[in-house]
């Protein structure tokens, strides 16, 4: 296991996001889903006509879900989005039907999608990525959208994921993986203080402690090591040196060679105003994120994204699916913090309202090796999306709520994902989880768009019902005049 890594400042440039549309007939993804050269492909289905619908499975029940079936929706030649689980949400958009499967069902999801001749997966949470979901659908000859579980490890190993930036030469905080008390309380000594403590496994964006004295660190890695926290997840803890800088969120969709980069986005990971209070798995977001100019962007895909897709190939797991590296500016130049292998949520509900291309198609020549023809279209409009939470959250909270105001005739740039919401037999929605929804809204810069998302929550409650105040502070700030220009459009 490695110890150190240091960031390491190549900077010259790499292609450009491109932002024109090049719109593909949906015939082609049938051509390719059908076609019996193609391993995922779906054999039910290999006699129907080219131009009958295609439907879709989307794994997932969160505000992401909500925001890719919508999408998908949206796509040329789909007639049916199917939602596994799904949400008060998703129960009710057209075209959207919601099925009782959870999202760690691997078999029962399979059944479905061979029973209902799904053409297409695609899997929101890391969960069921993790679990093989992308491998065993394969096997089935099923079209299925993400990393195989080898590749999933990026995200569900922090251990493995560090291991593999240091083999990689892939900028990051120094670390140490450690498995017992007394070995990571030398390393912090010899480190220093602050230091971030993380359970190795996955921990729903709970396992990341930052302690900033030695009690602390005592304290977190008795309670990771010993499994009374996370379980399995914290058998082993990495401890990282602590980065300062702005975090931005770095989105590409991925081919296992190729690779597309998304809009930018930043995500807000604390509960409270001005980045106060615990961690969560994230207040709000907003799209696209001035912080990453057009140098910044350049140097993350050339000193990250690149080398960690081509490192994955080399090591035999290339990587196909939405690739997300959780990145910190620092002086030294972008750094990871984390990598996960699936949108973020809420980054995908802001970053989702913004694109303008058919989502299945992009999937589709995504899966026939095609990424390097095409270019995405993004809405010029900056997209913000705030998270209403329950009371209590990200620690315990209720659930039954009823939810007030979902029924408001919202304009065409507002939009409201669900995320923990669950249908009522009458009445409204009731509150199912701790991040409740996202309203998103579209603006003509990132003070408008905030604007209006204010403006439209406040049509919208439960009780204990809660939400930060601030989303997209920073950018507003960098807007007004802080010198530093707005920098690219996607
Ligand atoms: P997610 O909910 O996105 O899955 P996670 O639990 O996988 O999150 P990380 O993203 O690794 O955890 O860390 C959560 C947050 O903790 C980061 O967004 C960042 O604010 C902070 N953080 C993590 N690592 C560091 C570091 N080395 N230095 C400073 N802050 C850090």
């Amino acid at each position: 296991m490695g110890e150190r890594v240091t960031g390491h400042g190549r900077t010259d440039s790499t292609p450009k996001t491109v932002n024109r549309s090049f719109p593909l007939s949906p015939f082609t993804f049938f051509t390719y889903l059908r076609s019996p050269t193609k391993p995922r492909y779906n054999k039910r289905r290999s006699n129907q006509a080219e131009d009958s619908p295609m439907k879709i499975l989307i794994v997932g029940g969160g505000g992401r879900e909500h925001a890719l079936a919508w999408t998908a929706a949206r796509s040329k030649g789909v007639s049916q989005v199917l939602v596994a689980p799904g949400n008060a949400g998703t129960a009710t958009e057209k075209g959207m039907k919601n099925v009782d499967i959870g999202a760690e069902d691997i078999d029962g999801l399979l059944e479905l999608a061979k029973s209902e001749g799904v053409d297409l997966t695609i899997v929101g949470p890391e969960a069921p990525l993790a679990a093989g979901i992308v491998d065993r659908f394969a096997e089935a000859g099923l079209a299925c959208f993400g990393p195989s579980a080898a590749a999933a490890r990026l995200e569900s190993s922090k251990a493995f994921a560090k291991d593999f930036m240091a083999r990689h030469d892939i900028p990051t905080a120094g670390y140490k993986v450690v498995e017992d008390v007394a070995e990571g309380k030398a390393f912090v000594e010899r480190l220093g203080l602050p230091v971030v403590l993380k359970a190795d496994g996955l921990a729903a964006g709970k396992g990341v402690i930052i302690a900033e004295d030695m009690a602390t660190v005592e304290d977190t890695l008795e309670d990771m090591l010993s499994g009374n926290a996370f379980g399995q997840a914290g058998s082993r803890v990495v401890i990282e040196e602590f980065l300062v800088g702005e975090e931005a969120s770095f989105i590409v969709i991925a081919d296992g060679d190729k690779v597309l980069p998304l809009a930018s986005s930043q995500d807000h990971k604390r509960r409270d105003n001005e980045d106060r209070g615990p961690n969560t798995g994230g207040m709000g977001a907003y799209s696209p994120a001035p912080v990453v100019t057009e140098a910044v962007h350049e140097r993350i895909m050339h000193d990250i994204i690149e080398p960690t897709l081509a490192g994955l190939k080399a090591d035999g797991c290339p990587f196909t699916g939405f690739l997300y590296a959780g990145v910190m500016l620092t002086t030294d130049g972008p750094k990871v913090l984390e990598f996960n292998v699936r949108f973020g949520d809420p980054e995908a509900q802001p970053v989702l309202m913004r694109l303008k291309s058919d989502l299945v198609d992009v999937i589709g020549r995504t899966l026939k090796g095609e990424l390097d023809r095409i270019e995405l279209e993004w809405d010029e409009r900056f997209a913000l999306g705030v998270v209403m939470a329950a009371g209590g959250y990200p620690e315990s909270y209720d659930k039954g709520h009823p939810i007030h105001g979902l029924d408001t005739d919202f304009p065409e740039n507002v939009k409201v994902f669900h995320a923990g919401t669950s249908a009522a037999e009458d009445g409204p929605a009731v509150t199912n989880g701790g991040r409740v929804l996202c309203l998103t809204a579209l603006g003509e810069t990132i003070a408008k768009a905030q604007a209006q998302a204010y403006q439209w929550l406040a049509h919208i409650g439960f009780e204990g019902a809660f939400y930060r105040t601030d989303i997209g502070y920073r950018a507003i700030h960098r807007d007004q005049g802080s010198g530093i220009g707005p920098g690219p459009r996607t």
